[in-house]
Parts: structure tokens; C-alpha cells; sequence
């Protein structure tokens, strides 16, 4: 569904991305780790092309990213994002919020798009809070309110950022069980994340990177268990 054929990018003299290669079939859950600096959010950022490529060739679902104009907005919906910081609209409810991106890009009837905004907020449960703005809650139900808009699109993946690294510990739960069971249901899922208990359970297979390079891919027993490289086996012992 998303592949990555020698993929490089820089920031300057920077060699952020190096030649990564990296397939992700439909129903897939790939959890990437790595050190601070490794390249994880720039390659979620390039598969969404918020960010350009150096070289190489990023497919979505066998054709290649679009450069611009409506082809790119319409890409951009199939691939939807949930970053660390939520990103709502302040100025729009929560229920405007998710309606908004269907009715825009995808052509949405308004009637349609609210009723299928309701349906998610229930989803990931915060129904009840449909009619609130943003700052009116709590950081777990923000970052299920954007899980949500990013569900309204019908995306063929979605990237998460570290989508539960700004929230309160108690908060961390409730976003995750969501994202598991998004995951049950056969999402697509890229997920750059520190919660190991979510790599283990969730994913189909573990990416670390470092120093802008993918070191090492494996299903997380084995990962978690074995790992292979020297560079994984140190990050392993930091954080575990
Ligand atoms: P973290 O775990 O801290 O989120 P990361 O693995 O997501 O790190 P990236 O954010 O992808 O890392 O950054 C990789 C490298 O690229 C870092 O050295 C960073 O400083 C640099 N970088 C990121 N974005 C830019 C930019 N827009 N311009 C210049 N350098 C950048
Ligand atoms: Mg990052």
C-alpha cells in the first residue's frame, strides 16, 4: 500500500533520510523507535509529502506522489496524520472539525459529514463532547478528536507521531486503546511511538532507525527479545 524505494533526504548538509527502503502492506501496523534525531518524523512527514524527497520514489497504493494542486490534496486525504500536538482548529467545535476535511476535499454533503462525524466522535469515545471547542478538553480527548477527523477522511493509513507523547500519563491509555482497536479493525498504520507496550501488542513489525537510516525491521518478539544490531540493543537498554 505505501512504499518507500531509496528514499533520500537532507536538511542542508544534514543526510536525514538514507536510502530507505520500507513496504507497508495493507492492514499492517509498523511501529517505528529510534533516538532523538533519527529521522522518524521526517519520514511520516515525507509519506504525507508535508516535506519533499532528495531522491528516490514514494508509491501510495502503486502510484507515485502527486507534486501538487487538487491530485496532492486528494493524496493528502488518503494518508491521514495525527501529530503530537493534536492540531485542531481552536476556532471550530469538535464536531466542526471533523466535519470539515470531508466536506472541503472529499465533497461531503453536510447532513452526511455530521452524521458521520458523530458516528466517530462515538467511536473513540467522545460523542458527548461534540459541541465543545478544543481547549474545552482534556489532552486524551483532543488526540482522539483528531484520530476521529482523521478517520472522517476514509484514509488508506494513517501516520501518528508520537500521537501520545504531549498527553498526561493518566490520558496515555485512552488514546492508545483507541489506536488498538483502530488496529483490530485492519487500519493501516504507521505509528512512531515510545510506548513499547503498544509496539509489542499492536504491530505486525518494528522499525528502528538511526542517524537517519532504517537499521533494523523485525516483528517486535523477535525485536524485543533479539535484537540484532549493537545501535538497537543500546536504545533497547535505555528505555526498557
Ligand atoms: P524525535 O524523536 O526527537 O522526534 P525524530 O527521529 O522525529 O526525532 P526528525 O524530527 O525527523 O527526528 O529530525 C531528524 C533530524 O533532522 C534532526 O537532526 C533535526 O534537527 C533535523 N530537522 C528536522 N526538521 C528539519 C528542518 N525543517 N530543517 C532542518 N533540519 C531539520
Ligand atoms: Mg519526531
Amino acid at each position: 500500500l505505501v512504499a518507500l524505494k531509496s528514499v533520500n533526504k537532507h536538511f542542508g548538509a544534514l543526510h536525514v533520510l538514507q536510502d530507505i527502503d520500507l513496504t507497508i502492506a495493507r492492514g499492517e501496523v509498523v511501529v517505528v523507535i529510534g533516538p532523538s534525531g533519527s529521522g522518524k518524523s521526517t519520514l511520516c512527514r515525507t509519506i504525507n509529502r508535508l516535506e519533499t524527497i532528495d531522491s528516490g520514489e514514494i508509491l501510495i497504493d502503486g502510484k507515485p506522489l502527486p507534486q501538487e494542486g487538487k491530485e496532492l490534496a486528494r493524496l493528502r486525504a488518503d494518508v491521514g496524520m495525527v501529530f503530537q500536538s493534536f492540531n485542531l482548529f481552536a476556532h471550530k467545535t469538535v464536531l466542526e472539525n471533523v466535519m470539515l476535511g470531508q466536506i472541503k476535499v472529499r465533497k461531503a454533503d453536510k447532513q452526511v459529514a455530521e452524521e458521520k462525524a458523530r458516528t466517530l466522535l462515538d467511536r473513540v469515545g467522545v460523542g458527548t463532547q461534540a459541541d465543545k471547542y478544543p481547549a474545552q478538553l482534556s489532552g486524551g480527548q483532543q488526540q482522539r478528536v483528531a484520530i476521529a477527523r482523521a478517520l472522517a477522511m476514509d484514509p488508506k493509513v494513517i501516520l501518528f507521531d508520537e500521537p501520545t507523547s504531549a498527553l498526561d500519563p493518566e490520558m496515555i491509555n485512552e488514546v492508545l486503546e483507541v489506536m488498538q482497536q483502530l488496529a483490530r479493525d485492519g487500519m493501516t498504520m504507521v505509528v512512531v511511538t515510545h510506548e513499547m507496550g503498544f509496539a509489542r501488542s499492536a504491530a505486525n513489525r518494528v522499525v528502528f532507525m538511526a542517524d537517519g537510516r532504517i537499521v533494523e525491521e523485525a516483528a517486535p518478539e523477535q525485536f524485543f527479545s533479539n535484537p540484532r544490531s549493537d545501535r538497537a540493543k543500546d536504545f533497547l537498554s535505555k528505555i526498557l
